[in-house]
């Protein structure tokens, strides 16, 4: 299961991706993966299309890069599904050598007016996660979101709904996107008071466009910082230098969140491999094997230290090892 890495590797490095929607789909995933396999992540997220959209191509892509030996975690959203539906497409992730879900509510599909969350099996996250540990077999994986969720009208209502999902028995969040470190070290500071102890993985997207950028802020209601907008704004016209500049300042989220120590970055790929790459490479996460073994056994031979300093956690693991 993945949360086994987060006992070892500190940050454990995730990647997001999304099925394609064109006939050639498979051919696109499979050139990702093997551009993915020389950047070594920890684990492959697939997310999971509104209402069930891409029920069986999520299954598909999860199943292909398992079997070529990636560890993957298969998004799975409750709304409009009855509990039979969501043990079909379980019992099928299973079959696929899929272990782990990120168990979300979902959003309606798009278009649906006044969609009734409760008529389903599932109303929230916390229902599927119940479910799934009921049904048992799996790891279990929930949303957080450090500005609180766009629809909560309080942020610590929100976070309070986090505690109960993870109460229910989640075993690591990850976070909706945001793009100020500080934003995410007060919702960490916050929600460890409240007794979230479970670890807790980044999400990173860089601003790759500022059309794009928009249309998934007003989606979920992330806030820009002023340094941010002043880039949008001096290369409005320049997408390159756009591109250039958003990948440089998500290299330095992700170096302010090594040095911090964070449990985990996850980063949302866009099924793009070439930023994710130039991120890990400016940042030294292209350095270390997943394996746990092999990590700490590198850095015990060659005294190697991770980016960022010694990290407490890795390291007392390797103590009590006593290697
Ligand atoms: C990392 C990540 C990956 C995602 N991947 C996908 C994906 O693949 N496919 C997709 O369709 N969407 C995806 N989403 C989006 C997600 O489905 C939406 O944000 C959705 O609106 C909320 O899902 P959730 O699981 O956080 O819901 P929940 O945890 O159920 O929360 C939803 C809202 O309900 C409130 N709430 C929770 N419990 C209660 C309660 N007991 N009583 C009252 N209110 C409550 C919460 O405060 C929140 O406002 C992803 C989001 C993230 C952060």
């Amino acid at each position: 299961m993945i949360k086994e890495f987060f006992n070892y590797r500190r940050p454990v490095v995730s990647f997001e991706i999304f099925p394609p929607k064109t006939e050639d789909r498979m051919e696109i995933v499979s050139r990702l993966a093997s551009q993915f396999k020389e950047l070594n992540p920890s684990f492959i997220s697939v997310t999971y299309g509104a209402g069930g959209t891409t029920r069986d191509t999520t299954i598909e892509v999860a199943t292909y890069l398992s079997r070529l030996g990636f560890e993957v975690m298969a998004h799975l959203t409750g709304v409009g599904h009855t509990a039979g539906e969501i043990d079909d497409i379980l019992s099928r992730l299973k079959a696929g050598g899929v272990d782990d879900i990120l168990a979300l509510r979902g959003d309606p599909p798009k278009g649906v007016e006044n969609f009734d969350y409760a008529a389903g099996d599932f109303k929230f996250a916390v229902d599927l996660v119940r479910h799934i540990r009921r049904r048992g077999g799996f790891g279990v994986a929930a949303a957080a979101y450090p500005e609180g969720h766009i629809a909560s009208p309080r942020i610590k209502l929100d976070w309070m709904h986090l505690k109960e999902k993870v109460d229910a028995g989640v075993d690591f969040l990850i976070t909706q996107l945001y793009f100020d470190n500080r934003v995410f070290y007060n919702f960490l500071d916050s929600v460890r008071r409240l007794g979230i102890a479970c670890p807790i993985s980044a999400g990173i997207l860089p601003v790759l466009s500022a059309d794009a950028l928009k249309r998934m802020v007003t989606l979920c209601g992330a806030a820009i910082p002023a340094k941010l907008w002043d880039i949008i704004d001096k290369y409005a016209d320049d997408h390159e230098s756009l591109e250039k500049a958003g990948i440089e300042y998500a290299t330095a989220q992700v170096h302010d969140l090594v040095e911090y120590g964070v449990d985990g970055v996850h980063l949302y790929t866009l099924n793009r491999a070439e930023w994710v790459a130039a991120v890990l490479k400016d940042t030294g996460l292209d350095r270390y094997e997943h394996l746990p073994e092999a990590w700490e056994w590198q850095q015990v031979q060659y005294g190697e230290l991770p980016p960022g300093g010694r990290n407490p956690a890795v390291w007392q693991v390797v103590e009590r090892r006593d290697l």
